[in-house]
């Protein structure tokens, strides 16, 4: 017994209750179970009471744990090297973590090569801890790249929050991906993690990505 399932519901009701409070409506906020160094038996375990769709940052190890899952969507929400593209449109029903030009390229002809249309977010650099994403002020250009290809769907944008303890520096940052989420358009704005997601949903989140506040802490071997 791992309590997945207990913490599920207990995150949704905490969740609502957030959406509630700053007025939205009630099931704005969608839920991403980030799953990466978690067991496939987590995500089966997850799935099986209600979540879903799931979060993956690797892809060799994303492969290696599809197998065999009950049926969930799946969010690639890592770093990515245009080699990986043809295994990204294999394995996943979106991608959020597009942040350059090339990346967005490498997906689009993958996506066209193998006839399917793949939902991209354009992920968004909102914080100095932070190496990848697409600086906000490029976001506008990056979009015109992606609606050019007609493989891909740009759907939103993902960002991940500031490290630290900052509250009003965490605020800033949503704010300014929400901002740049209206520029850009769609209608997923990704973001808040289990340390941030309060701040995430009163920022406008449409969906948060949330790990260890529901699966535990994760395990490196
Ligand atoms: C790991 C990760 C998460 C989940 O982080 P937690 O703090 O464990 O909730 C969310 N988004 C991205 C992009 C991640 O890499």
């Amino acid at each position: 017994m791992t309590g997945i399932a207990e913490r599920l519901a207990a995150l949704r009701a905490e969740i609502e209750g957030e959406v509630r409070a700053c007025g939205r409506a009630a099931g704005s906020v969608r839920i991403l179970g980030v799953s990466k160094r978690q067991p496939a038996s987590a995500i089966v375990e997850a799935v099986g009471a209600g979540l879903d769709a799931i979060g993956e940052n690797y892809v060799q190890e994303a492969l290696e744990k599809f197998v065999g899952l009950p049926p969930v969507e799946k969010h690639f929400i890592g770093h990515f090297q245009t080699n990986k593209a043809k295994a990204l449109v294999q394995a996943f029903d979106v991608v959020q973590s597009v942040d350059r030009p090339e990346a967005a390229t490498a997906l689009g002809n993958a996506a066209a090569r193998a006839g399917r249309e793949l939902r991209v977010l354009i992920q968004l650099n909102i914080s100095p801890s932070e190496r990848f994403g697409c600086p906000p002020a490029e976001a506008e250009a990056l979009a015109e790249v992606i609606r050019a290809l007609p493989a891909l769907r740009l759907d939103g944008v993902m960002a991940i929050g500031p490290i630290t303890e900052d509250r009003g520096e965490i605020e800033a940052a949503f704010a300014l991906a929400a901002k740049t989420f209206a520029r850009v358009g769609g209608s997923t704005l990704s973001i808040g993690m289990s340390g941030d997601w309060r701040e995430a949903v009163r920022a406008g989140s449409t969906m948060v990505r949330i790990g260890t506040a529901l699966f535990g802490e994760r395990r490196y071997d």
